[in-house]
């Protein structure tokens, strides 16, 4: 339970630490909450040659409005969303989806861009980013990108971010017209991480048929995805409850779901079913 021996930086400025990455891009790790990363230390799953903390970065860290997105720094901890009333009242799926992470020891310390980056197969935000079309903002020494979540999630613990780069900020659409949203979360009774979790972001046209869908699944596979069978099945329907049932049969559509002790492939798949029709429903009684 004692990591092996690192060196450890504390930059203050974005560049810095991209600088400090760019020197070592094989042995040094972005340190942001260290929720994920000090674990897998402790265990020597990781061990890196140096840490490079980027949680005295104070630009790294805010939510914003601007331009019609939203804009949320890659350190902002999970608390600071779950607690943000301008998210509460502009994309409540992100307070939402927030509060369901871990307690609050891990709310307080841990950040979206470090689970984003992550890719952890049962972490929260992977789903949301998705349903909420996403835009991430990396930067290494060659300058910025911008990826879109669907292409972010390689698979298992793997991401489309280059060595040396840097996760720096999550963009979001504000969500406009008739929307409605919701978290749905099977929590693993130890760890809180999710047995399945789903996030749905609906749009309503004039006459109250649901004009758009956007699904992301978390849980089920090696890696958070977008359940686009579901999303074609909404499209037109009035969202009653024989729409919603046949439209959440295809959340596991092609894909090959995780087995592990706690649940095999076709209990999470089970599970998925439920609780995007729960997702479904409850985005549906929320639009405004
Ligand atoms: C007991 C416990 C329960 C938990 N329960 C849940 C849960 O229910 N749901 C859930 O989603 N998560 C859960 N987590 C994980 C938690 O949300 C972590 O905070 C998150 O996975 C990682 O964020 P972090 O800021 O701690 O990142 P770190 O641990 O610091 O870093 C994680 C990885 O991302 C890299 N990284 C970090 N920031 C960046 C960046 N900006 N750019 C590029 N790379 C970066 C690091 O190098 C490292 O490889 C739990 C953790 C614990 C310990």
């Amino acid at each position: 339970m004692i990591p092996a021996p690192f060196d450890y930086h504390t930059p203050t400025t974005l560049e810095e630490a991209v600088s400090l990455l760019a020197q070592d891009t094989d042995g040094a790790k972005i340190l942001a909450g260290g929720h994920s990363l000090i674990p897998a230390m402790k265990l020597r799953l990781a061990q890196p040659q140096s840490l490079i903390d980027i949680g005295r970065i104070k630009s790294l860290s805010y939510i914003r409005e601007e331009g019609g997105k939203i804009l949320i720094g890659a350190t902002t901890t999970h608390y600071q969303i779950e607690s943000s009333e301008l998210l509460k009242n502009i994309c409540p799926l992100l307070p939402e989806c927030a509060a369901s992470i871990g307690d609050v020891q891990v709310r307080n310390k841990g950040t979206i861009g470090g689970s984003l980056a992550h890719s952890d197969p049962a972490a929260d935000w992977p789903a949301a980013a998705i349903a909420l079309g996403a835009e991430l903002v990396a930067v290494g020494s060659k300058g910025e990108r911008v990826l879109k979540a669907d292409e972010f999630f390689v698979s298992l613990l793997t991401t489309a971010l280059e060595p040396g780069e840097i996760l720096r900020e999550i963009r979001i659409v504000k969500p406009q017209g008739r929307f409605g949203q919701a978290y749905q979360k099977v929590p693993h009774p130890a760890t809180g991480y999710a047995v399945v979790g789903i996030a749905v972001n609906l749009i309503l046209g004039a006459d109250g048929a649901c004009e758009s869908a956007s699904v992301g699944v978390t849980g089920v596979a090696s890696k958070a995805y977008r359940a686009e069978g579901v999303q074609s099945a909404m499209i037109g329907t009035k969202l009653d409850d024989q729409a919603v049932e046949k439209a959440a049969a295809h959340v596991c559509d092609g894909v090959d779901p995780n087995s592990d002790l706690y649940a095999s492939g076709e209990y999470r798949c089970h599970l998925a079913q439920v609780h995007t029709r729960r997702a479904l429903k409850t985005a549906s009684g929320r639009v405004r």
